[in-house]
């Protein structure tokens, strides 16, 4: 399931150099989460990097995007081919 950023955002920019997938950016005025490259934490790490940095907690689990913990490291190896 990718994440989302909640309209709580305070656009600090804390979370987009910790994504491995660069799937982070910048809007107006909050931020946003590509689900295509979002793996939450598969293949990287043991949690979601934006998540466990934001400062007032606003990023959670996107209900428009269910994916199984197999699919999300499937789409993690096609971002990475190395
Ligand atoms: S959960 Fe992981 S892959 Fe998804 S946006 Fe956050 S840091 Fe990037
Ligand atoms: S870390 Fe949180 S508050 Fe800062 S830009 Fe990312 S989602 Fe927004």
């Amino acid at each position: 399931m990718a994440l989302m950023i909640g309209e709580e955002c305070i656009a600090c920019d804390a979370c987009v150099s910790d994504c491995p997938n660069d799937a982070i950016n910048g809007g107006d005025p909050i931020y946003i989460i590509n689900p295509n490259l979002c793996t939450e934490y598969m293949g990287a790490y043991d949690e979601p990097q934006c998540a466990s940095i934001c400062p007032v907690d606003c990023i959670f689990q996107d209900p428009d995007y269910e994916e199984t913990h197999e699919e999300l490291l499937a789409k993690y190896h096609r971002l990475h081919p190395d």
